[in-house]
């Protein structure tokens, strides 16, 4: 079960090439004094899985097993392995993963901004 889904895309503003070069600087400045603290981020997701011990007679054996467990599953496939999230942790995991979807969500509008000032020969 996905408890987490932070692959949204962030939603650019469509009027950017109607926006004069001095507001887009403006609202650039202010986007990179949103991000703030950009340390405690978490690309990826929370999923949460149940587990069979294995140990002979164990009831998880017929049933759904152990859990649900928290993992965290990177979103790098190449990387995919899913960590373990200890129960005390799963609320500073989902705090890290939101503030990364604040913080890229801020740095691609600032990137769609910087786009728009190099087509205007105006990136300095
Ligand atoms: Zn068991």
């Amino acid at each position: 079960m996905r408890l987490s889904c932070v692959m949204s895309p962030p939603k650019i503003p469509t009027d950017l090439g109607t926006t004069s070069t001095e507001d887009l600087l403006a609202r650039r400045r202010a986007l990179a004094g949103e991000i703030g603290d950009a340390q405690r981020v978490l690309a990826g997701s929370l999923v949460e899985q149940h587990r069979r011990c294995g140990r002979p007679g164990c009831s998880c054996a017929g049933g759904d097993g152990h859990g649900p467990y928290a993992y965290f599953s990177p979103r790098q496939i190449e990387k995919g392995r899913l960590r373990y999230v200890p129960a005390r942790l799963v609320a500073v995991v989902r705090r890290y993963l939101d503030r990364s979807v604040e913080v890229e969500a801020l740095l691609a509008e600032i990137s769609a901004i910087n786009v728009e000032l190099l087509a205007r020969r105006e990136l300095t």
